[in-house]
């Protein structure tokens, strides 16, 4: 119940303990290691004979004998009281030495990672003398200075367990010290053990957390083996080690004597470990997305809605017919695009137009598959390319396509472009990857791509490394990438928006001449209507994953239909008109896995009515060339039309 409303609360995510569960091991070691812990805690109230108590008449008892269900020892001491007690007295001494070697362990890594230099030395080459010992060796060493007792195990183990906590979290901390966070807390001032304690340590908590996780199961071993050499628990008192080293020497008389402590060291440190695997696994920061698996190559199709195949094929290079593409996470279904139909053709640019994260990149990702599962899938629709539907195709088809008749482009060219081969190289590479061309001929089309895409002195900038070229350079690579196969489809997904302004524009016209050029097809996805306005032939104009008007870029400039486009349009700037009031649009987009009922777009519309909150609101023709999804577009003209 509470793993739902956490799962609810972190907006759909599973909660820890739903990803733990979900990991079978972890589950069948968390069950075991709570039913030990609780017979453990409840030792002092439940009906046992006391642990210490001897009774000479009735030594070594096989288990299930009368009185006592485990037997007893060789002082007549019942030996399932005897485990219970030790369980919660090994338990409790490996939790405290884990708790102090991490507290310890996690200060030293904090302050050397977080100083560095000197005291960083210092401080390392302290770990590295006490790693160099080999550990047990080391707390046996430790035991013989301080003497036998279970204290002094305990401080033992703690101490030669710090160096992983040390080493661990020195690690983590020094990646975090310079980070922007960091330098930003540094100039507002903060002192050092503030900035440690409230930007560092939340950082490095999980990590501390699954140090510890992952090695409370090796130090309650490490403490029964001090016990057991009788440097530990000193008798009468019982822990686990103790009572197997006091039953070894009774192996083949009363096998069970030892036997069965044997048998519960077993049982708590692999129920630890398989829970401590498990923590892990849910906190390591490459997991936590929720699955546990690594996306496939290409996003799984499991449609519900098939639209019947057109009769003749269409003229369009692509046709989208009512495309679904969700999200699955936990228990959430988020419908990042629902129901999307348009038509690309040759020759034409589509501007698909939107507010962040109202589903433009997700659509132009499911098109080859590339949106990753889990947690996507594709529920229905279908892409057709060439009478094809690209949805049926095989991932050997995908591949061939992709980078190959379907090109992309995308926003940051920094993060798409590899660092460490030259621009040459990867255009080379991208030509190779589609044509059987030798290297040099490669790189001699590429010099010409890059000469296309107008990079000056092209010849020698292919030997550039992308962080040598400006953004408005490295976004022309991407494109002559994208131009490299002849690509009948181009997608562009924000390809100007990390740029500045005068390089967009240079960015835009280009783009537009070379697709002019070379006849392809140009998917053209930006949030901004300004950008729209300069390229695209046509716009569609998306809402919370829908289409909600489409038609010819002048004409839906000219006169909106749809109340969210006349706003996406007013929200641009108009140069030499200063005293035009910029409006943004009130409020926020719904999130996609609560969708209201009718108009997604009602609560945030001026002209919404009680009709716009009802039944689902279809996408109708408005004049020759548009359509609208809304019963009363602006300036409406809908009666005319049909
Ligand atoms: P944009 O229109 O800005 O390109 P996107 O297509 O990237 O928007 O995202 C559309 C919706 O899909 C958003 O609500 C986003 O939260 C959701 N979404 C995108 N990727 C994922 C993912 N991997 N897991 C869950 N939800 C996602
Ligand atoms: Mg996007």
């Amino acid at each position: 119940m509470s793993a739902a409303a956490q799962a609810r609360a972190a907006g759909g995510r599973p909660g820890f303990l739903t990803l733990l569960v979900a990991n079978r091991l972890a589950a069948f070691g968390l069950a075991l290691l709570a039913l030990l812990a609780l017979a453990a805690l409840l030792a002092p109230l439940l009906p046992l004979a006391p642990p210490d108590i001897t009774d000479p008449a009735r030594r070594l008892l096989p288990p299930l004998s009368k009185g006592h269900l485990l037997g007893t020892d060789q002082l007549g001491r019942d030996l399932l009281s005897r485990l219970l007690w030790g369980t919660r007295v090994s338990i409790a001494v490996g939790l405290s030495a884990t708790l102090v070697a991490a507290v310890a362990g996690s200060a030293i890594g904090l302050v050397a990672g977080y100083a560095g230099g000197r005291t960083d030395n210092v401080m390392m080459r302290g770990i590295d003398m006490l790693m160099a010992f080999p550990y047990i060796l080391l707390a046996l060493a430790i035991v013989a200075v301080l003497g036998p007792g279970l204290m002094n195990a305990l401080y033992a183990i703690a101490i030669v367990n710090i160096p992983f906590f040390a080493r661990n979290i020195r690690g983590v901390t020094i990646s975090l010290a310079h980070r922007e966070f960091v330098d930003a807390a540094r100039l507002s001032g903060k002192g050092h053990l503030r900035i440690l304690l409230s930007e560092v340590l939340p950082n490095v908590l999980p990590v501390i957390v699954i140090t510890m996780s992952t090695t409370v199961g090796w130090m309650i071993l490490e403490t029964a083996g001090l016990s057991f050499l009788g440097l530990g628990a000193q008798p009468p008192q019982a822990d686990l080690g103790s009572m197997l080293g006091e039953g070894r020497k009774l192996l083949f008389n009363a096998p069970h004597v030892s036997i069965i402590p044997g048998l519960m060291i077993f049982a708590l440190v692999m129920s630890i470990n398989l829970v401590g695997d498990g923590v892990r696994d849910v906190l390591d920061p490459r997991l936590k997305s929720g699955a546990l698996s690594r996306p496939s190559a290409a996003t799984a199709v499991e449609r519900t809605h098939v639209p019947a195949m057109p009769q003749a094929p269409s003229p369009a290079a692509l046709d989208v017919r009512d495309l679904r593409t969700e999200f699955h996470v936990g228990r959430e279904v988020y419908k990042a695009v629902g129901g999307v139909s348009f038509a690309l053709r040759r020759h034409e640019c589509l501007g698909l137009v939107g507010e962040s994260g109202s589903g433009k990149s997700v659509t132009a990702m499911s098109l080859l598959g590339l949106v990753p599962t889990p947690p996507g899938r594709i529920a229905g629709g279908r892409v057709l390319y060439r009478g094809r539907d690209l949805l049926e195709a095989s991932q050997a088809e995908l591949r061939t396509l992709r980078g190959g008749a379907f090109a992309y482009v995308f926003q940051d060219p920094l993060s798409t472009l590899h660092p460490l081969f030259t621009v040459g190289d990867q255009v080379a590479e991208a030509i190779r990857a589609h044509q059987p061309l030798a290297f040099r001929a490669a790189w001699k089309r590429a010099v010409e791509l890059l000469e296309l895409v107008r990079i000056p002195n092209a010849a020698e900038r292919a030997n550039a490394y992308p962080h040598q070229l400006s953004g408005g350079m490295r976004q022309r690579v991407s494109i002559a990438m994208a131009l490299a196969n002849d690509a009948e489809i181009l997608v562009a997904d924000e390809p100007t928006t990390a740029l500045d302004v005068t390089v967009q524009a240079q960015i835009l016209k280009l783009m537009g001449a070379l697709q002019e050029e070379k006849g392809s097809a140009l998917l053209f996805i930006t949030h901004d209507f300004g950008v729209v306005s300069e390229i695209s032939d046509r716009v569609a104009v998306m809402y919370a994953g829908r289409i909600v008007e489409t038609g010819p870029t002048d004409e839906v400039l000219a006169a909106p239909a749809h109340p969210y486009t006349r706003k996406l349009i007013d929200c641009v700037p108009v140069l030499g008109r200063p005293e035009r009031r910029l409006d943004a649009i009130a409020g926020l987009p719904p999130a996609v896995n609560r969708l209201p009922e009718g108009c997604a777009f009602a609560p945030r519309c001026p002209h919404a009515e009680a009709r716009c909150r009802q039944g689902d609101i279809a996408l109708e023709g408005f004049g020759p060339a548009r359509a609208v999804r809304c019963i009363k577009p602006l300036g409406a003209r809908k009666a005319e039309v049909s």
